[in-house]
C-alpha cells in the first residue's frame, strides 16, 4: 500500500465488533477481569490484556499500532506529550553518571529537559551532528545514546540519519531521532538505521491542534549489551520488544505521563489525513519561500532553497518535499515584530504543525532560557521569525505577506 492509503487501511480499521469505521473511545480507567487467575496472568505479563489505562487501553494500543506502521517500527508508547516522550525514550535506557550526546540544533523544551537531567546526574554534550569528527570526540565511555531531530527546529538543518547511525554503532550506542517536524511523510528514520523514533503528536499527526501527546515507536533491532545497559538484561527474555517492555514495566508505567483515551482518539482521526495535508503544507511552505526570497530585506532558510547548506542532504534523503516550515531574517527584532502585527491570517501561536498558519519569534519565546551560545548554535536570532505553513489557499497568504511588508515600508 502507498502512504496515504496505508494511512487509512494498514491496520484493521475501526472497531469489527461494531463495524464502526472509526476506532471507539474506551474512556475507561480500568478494566475487569473474567478470574482471579487471569488478573495474575496480566500482571504478570502472560497473557494480553487491559488492566489499567495509565498502562495500556484498547484506543491508545490502536493508535499505538498505527503510530508503529506509520514509523516502521515493531511496538510503539503513547505518552501524555512529546517531552514525557522524549524523556520516557532516553531516561529508560541512561542512569546517573551517564552521558547523553545531543544535536545542538533542538527544539528549546528539549535543550530544558536535558538541563532539568543534570539534577538527576545524566550529563548532555551538545554538538553540530554534522561534524562526524565532534560527534566522535564527544562520544565517552559514559555516552549512552545519541539525540537528533531530523529537521532542527528551527535551524531547519537536515541531519544524515544514516551517517549519524553508523557512527552510534561504531560505538556501540543506539539514535534517537525526534522526527516531529518532518513527520513519517517525509522520512522515516528507523528505515535509515536510527533505533528509536520520537515524535511530538501535539503537531502534525494531530494536525489540528486538539491536544497534547507524543509517541515513541522503537525499531527493536538494536542489540543491548548486557554491561553497558544492566537495566535491559531483566528484559532480555522479551527478545525485540525488550525495550518497550521495560518501559511499559518500569519509567513509563510508574511515573504514569500516558495519553488520555480522547487524545489517541483525536490522533487515531488526525493521521488519517496526515499525507493530503502534509501535501499541501510543504507546497504552501515552498511557495512563501519563493516569494519571500524575492522580497528586498529578507534572508529565507528552507531545506528546498538550492543554497541551503542542507540542500543535498535533504534531496537526498526527503521523499515527497521540504518540510512545512520556513524561517525568514529581516534585519532586527523591531522589524521581525512590527511584520508579525502586521499580518491578519498567520497567527502568532507558539506551536507548529497545525492547518493554520503559524508565526512566532523564537528568540523571545521558545528560546527564552537558552544562552545565548546554545541561541547561536540553534540557529536562533532576534531578528528572526519562525513560519509553520498552513493549508489555507496559498492566494491569500501571499497577499497577506505582501500587505504586511509594504506597511513595514511604509512606516
Ligand atoms: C513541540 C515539540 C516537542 C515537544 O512536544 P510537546 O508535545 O509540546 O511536549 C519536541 N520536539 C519537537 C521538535 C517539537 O516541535
Amino acid at each position: 500500500m502507498r502512504f496515504n492509503t496505508a494511512l487509512l487501511h494498514s491496520k484493521k480499521m475501526g472497531d469489527e465488533h461494531t463495524g464502526a469505521t472509526l476506532t471507539p473511545v474506551c474512556q475507561s480507567s480500568a478494566f475487569y477481569q473474567s478470574s482471579a487467575e487471569q488478573h495474575e496472568k496480566l500482571f504478570h505479563n502472560k497473557a494480553n490484556g487491559y488492566s489499567y489505562t495509565r498502562i495500556n487501553n484498547p484506543t491508545i494500543a490502536a493508535f499505538e499500532e498505527r503510530m508503529s506502521a506509520l514509523e516502521g517500527g515493531i511496538a510503539s508508547i503513547a505518552c501524555s506529550s512529546g517531552m514525557a516522550a522524549i524523556t520516557n525514550a532516553l531516561l529508560n535506557i541512561v542512569n546517573a553518571g551517564q552521558e547523553i550526546v545531543a544535536s545542538t540544533s533542538l527544539y528549546g523544551g528539549s535543550i530544558d529537559v536535558f538541563h532539568d537531567f543534570e539534577a538527576f546526574g545524566i550529563k548532555t554534550v551538545f554538538v553540530d551532528v554534522s561534524d562526524a569528527q565532534a560527534v566522535e570526540a564527544a562520544i565517552t565511555d559514559r555516552t549512552r545514546v545519541i539525540f537528533a531531530e531530523t529537521i532542527g527546529n528551527p535551524k531547519l538543518d537536515v541531519v544524515d540519519i544514516e551517517a549519524l547511525a553508523q557512527l552510534a554503532h561504531r560505538h556501540g550506542l543506539p539514535l534517537v531521532m525526534d522526527n516531529t517536524v518532518a513527520t513519517a511523510y517525509l522520512v522515516q528514520p528507523l528505515a535509515l538505521g536510527a533505533d528509536i523514533v520520537v515524535n511530538s503528536t501535539s503537531k502534525y499527526i494531530n494536525g489540528s491542534s486538539n491536544s497534547i501527546s507524543g509517541v515513541l515507536t522503537d525499531s527493536g533491532r538494536f542489540k543491548w549489551d548486557k554491561e553497558r545497559y544492566p537495566g535491559m538484561a531483566e528484559y532480555a527474555r522479551f527478545g525485540k520488544f525488550a525495550y518497550t517492555a521495560k518501559l511499559r514495566n518500569g519509567l513509563f508505567r510508574n511515573t504514569g505521563a500516558c495519553m488520555a483515551p480522547q487524545t489517541a482518539f483525536y490522533n487515531l482521526i488526525g493521521m488519517e489525513t496526515l499525507g493530503i495535508r502534509m501535501e499541501r503544507i510543504c507546497a504552501n511552505a515552498l511557495a512563501l519561500v519563493q516569494f519571500l526570497e524575492k522580497q528586498p530585506g529578507i534572508t529565507v532558510n528552507y531545506p528546498g532553497l538550492e543554497h541551503s547548506r542542507w540542500h543535498a542532504i535533504a534531496d537526498k534523503q526527503l521523499e515527497r518535499g521540504y518540510g512545512g516550515i520556513l524561517t525568514i531574517r529581516v534585519g532586527s527584532k523591531e522589524r521581525a515584530f512590527a511584520l508579525m502585527n502586521a499580518l491578519t491570517i498567520p497567527k502568532i501561536v507558539s506551536n507548529i504543525g497545525d492547518t493554520k498558519t503559524l508565526i512566532i519569534h523564537p528568540e523571545s519565546t521558545l528560546n527564552a532560557h537558552s544562552t545565548e551560545e546554545e541561541k547561536a548554535d540553534a540557529g536562533v536570532y532576534d531578528d528572526l521569525i519562525r513560519i509553520s505553513a498552513g493549508i489555507e489557499d496559498i492566494e491569500d497568504l501571499i497577499e497577506d505577506f505582501t500587505q504586511a511588508l509594504q506597511s513595514l515600508d511604509a512606516e
